[in-house]
């Protein structure tokens, strides 16, 4: 560490290149041998869904035909959520799951670099006039033991990529919740409720902010950050996970 920080720039840039040179890239996903560096196997290409329009216009479900630009889904056209639109880059399953757990679990923080520029490219259209970018927090306990929060590092990869300022403190969690793994629709909006809070002096009045997660199940979670936003005078909530679970056969 010490020896590198000393050494001159061309130098330390010329390492990097031995050693991309002496491994071989692998897949983000699954491990395999691949081409070219943080890209995925032509097998996982073919299996992950990338979400693209058409879509839903406030929450970004692909619709099997073109229903217009404006078209909402069934549950956005019943219920309004607290935050104005969500869009995902990927479809949360089997075949995306390594994926997306590698960032959560395991030791694989050099995802996030393709990462956040996938999440970049697929909230385009919420980033491009977005104040600030606002990770979902961990409780400090969760945060300890995992040594980082998955989506601030999004976010960072995300205002890496050219994206809006992160905010990565002003959300709060002013609680720890029981993990959300084994519960209902109902039982995690209950168990997220009062979870959140904005820090103590930091303002969102009139801002456009966006949410960024990893996954988005039921939404419970986005949804109660919205809350807290919506409260403090946001002028636009966006929300931008990496990945989004669909019920089964939709
Ligand atoms: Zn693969
Ligand atoms: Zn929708």
């Amino acid at each position: 560490m010490l020896l590198t920080a000393t050494l001159p720039h061309h130098l330390r840039r010329l390492g990097r290149i031995v050693v991309d040179g002496v491994l071989p890239p692998r897949c983000l996903a699954c491990g395999a041998t691949v081409g070219e560096p943080h890209s995925l196997c032509s097998g996982c290409w073919a299996a992950i869904t990338f979400f693209a329009p058409p879509w839903c216009a406030v929450c970004g479900l692909p619709f099997p035909h073109p229903m217009g630009e404006d078209a909402v889904c069934a549950d956005c056209a019943r219920e309004r959520m607290s935050w104005d639109r969500a869009r995902a880059v990927l479809r949360y399953d089997k075949h995306s799951r390594r994926l997306v757990l590698g960032l959560k679990h395991g030791d694989h923080t050099h995802l996030a670099g393709a990462l956040g520029r996938w999440m970049k490219r697929a909230g385009g259209e919420i980033l491009d006039n977005a104040d600030l970018i606002l990770p979902v927090p961990l409780h400090w306990t969760r945060l300890f033991a995992r040594r980082y929060n998955q989506a601030a590092l999004l976010a960072h990869a995300i205002r890496a990529a050219g994206g809006p300022p992160v905010a990565a403190d002003w959300l709060v969690r002013r609680r720890r919740t029981p993990s959300q793994g084994r519960l209902s629709a109902a039982g995690r909006a209950r168990n997220v409720r009062g979870a959140f809070a904005l820090r103590r002096g930091r303002s969102v009045k009139g801002k456009r902010v966006v949410i960024i997660d990893d996954v988005l199940t039921t939404g419970a979670t986005v949804e109660e950050c919205a809350r807290v936003l919506r409260r403090a005078g946001a002028g636009f909530v966006g929300v931008l996970t990496l990945a989004r679970a669909l019920r089964a056969g939709g």
